[in-house]
């Protein structure tokens, strides 16, 4: 793992979450009294583009920013 440090608080160098990032495709049918969400297999839908979000996302574990991993690699090189 590269180097990191929290764009906000720059004080973290290393405390941090790493959120997974787990996409899970939902169709939506709108009834009239409610809406109704299924999982379905993107891949099999050929109007559903891929899910193209990061890998990952990171939290500073001192002050619980949020942000993508670069923005972490990007502040710890600054310095
Ligand atoms: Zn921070």
């Amino acid at each position: 793992m590269e180097k990191m440090c929290c764009p906000n608080c720059k004080t973290n160098k290393s405390r941090f979450y790493i959120i997974d990032q787990v996409p899970r495709a939902v169709k939506l049918s709108n009834d009239i009294e409610s809406t109704h969400e299924m999982t379905v297999d993107s891949e099999k839908d050929p109007f559903f583009a891929p899910y193209s979000g990061p890998e990952y996302r990171v939290q500073c574990g001192l002050c619980g920013t949020i942000e993508n991993p670069e923005q972490f690699i990007k502040t710890a090189n600054l310095n």
